[in-house]
């Protein structure tokens, strides 16, 4: 069911699960202080119960909730940056459950830019959210993705197509220096040139998978098989469905499984979830896409790569292997 704000605020205060919208993928949402709401979403999605779930707060009054003292690095990179996509992992209360953190000591904690949702968080207090897809597949960007994954048995509160489209940078605060534990549309540069603060990307550290436990769970994938390519092929297959970065070739014109961004990122980056999704109910075996442009600088580059590697099992580009001839 479509859902008004009242009618969320009051579910989400009663114990239930919503789905929200964000500007970075639809959230799942539950009251943060209540367990036995937060064992729903895990329910709902089929989750990993290891696997820790974001805070969504409005205010800074409400960071204060969840942990003992705000670091400064927390404040300044909040001032900088919320409400946007950039969630930070910091030390948590005793009162912030368990299974919301998946028994870790940290927290990670966002405030969302999404007008609703702010405006929902203002009457329900604190809300933890994963991202609203069925645990495996991909993150929903829209109120039909829902609806589609769950046969419209979730509750939707209906915010619109999300602006971003993938998932928000996680950031640890916790280490020194700061680790960006997922990369996403708030990048390392932006972070370093807006606060001062440094921070270090190491993907493959196994480390890191084991402080950011979501990391480590097949994550974005679509039932076909993603795959990278360096060159466009002269001719397209049928039962492929093809995401490229330049723009289209003439043969392919009118051709509704060969899509083009002609160098816009941020379109790329808002519709990859809903292509992923088109292609597995158009029933494509597989999506081929376009080597992204190694030497180009885009924000969302990183966080593209780092989505597109793990929807494609984790092969890389033949540009991140070096053997693009
Ligand atoms: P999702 O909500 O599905 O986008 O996933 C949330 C991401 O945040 C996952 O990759 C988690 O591993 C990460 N995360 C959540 N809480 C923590 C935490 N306390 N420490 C480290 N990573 C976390
Ligand atoms: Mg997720």
């Amino acid at each position: 069911m479509i859902l008004t704000l009242k009618q969320a605020s009051e579910l989400l205060l009663s114990g239930e699960v919503v789905a929200i919208p964000t500007e970075t993928v639809y959230g799942l949402a539950a009251d943060a202080f209540n367990p036995l709401a937060v064992e729903k979403i895990f329910l709902t999605k089929g989750r990993p119960s290891d696997n820790p779930l974001i805070v969504h707060i409005c205010s800074l009054d409400q960071l204060a909730e969840l942990t003992p003292a705000i670091p400064a690095s927390a404040r300044t990179l909040a001032e900088a940056f919320w409400p946007g996509p950039l969630t930070l992992v910091i030390g948590k209360r005793p009162e912030v459950p368990d299974i919301v953190t998946g028994g870790l000591p940290t927290v990670a904690v966002r405030m969302p830019d999404h007008p609703l949702t702010l405006a929902l968080i203002r009457l329900t207090g604190p809300l933890t959210a994963p991202s609203a897809n069925r645990s495996g597949t991909p993150s929903p960007t829209r109120p039909s993705h829902i609806a589609d994954d769950y046969n419209s048995s979730v509750d939707i509160l209906d915010g619109g197509e999300c602006k971003i489209g993938i998932e928000s940078t996680v950031l640890d605060l916790t280490s020194k220096p700061v680790k960006i534990l997922r990369p996403g549309a708030i990048t390392a540069e932006m972070i370093q040139h807006k606060t001062g603060i440094e921070t270090m990307y190491t993907p493959d550290d196994q480390k890191d998978l084991n402080k950011s436990p979501g990391t480590r769970y097949t994550h974005y994938k679509p039932k076909a098989t993603v795959r990278w390519i360096s060159r466009i092929p002269g001719q397209f297959k049928e039962s492929a469905y093809y995401l490229l970065h330049s723009d289209t070739p003439g043969d392919s014109e009118g051709s509704e499984n060969v899509i083009s961004f002609s160098g816009d990122f941020s379109l790329f980056a808002q519709k990859l979830y809903d292509h992923f999704r088109t292609a597995d109910w158009l029933g494509c075996s597989e999506i081929i896409i376009e080597d992204l442009p190694p030497d180009q600088f885009h924000p969302l580059l990183p966080a593209l790569r780092d989505r597109i590697s793990k929807a494609s099992g984790g092969e890389q580009s033949d540009y991140a292997r070096g053997t693009q001839d």
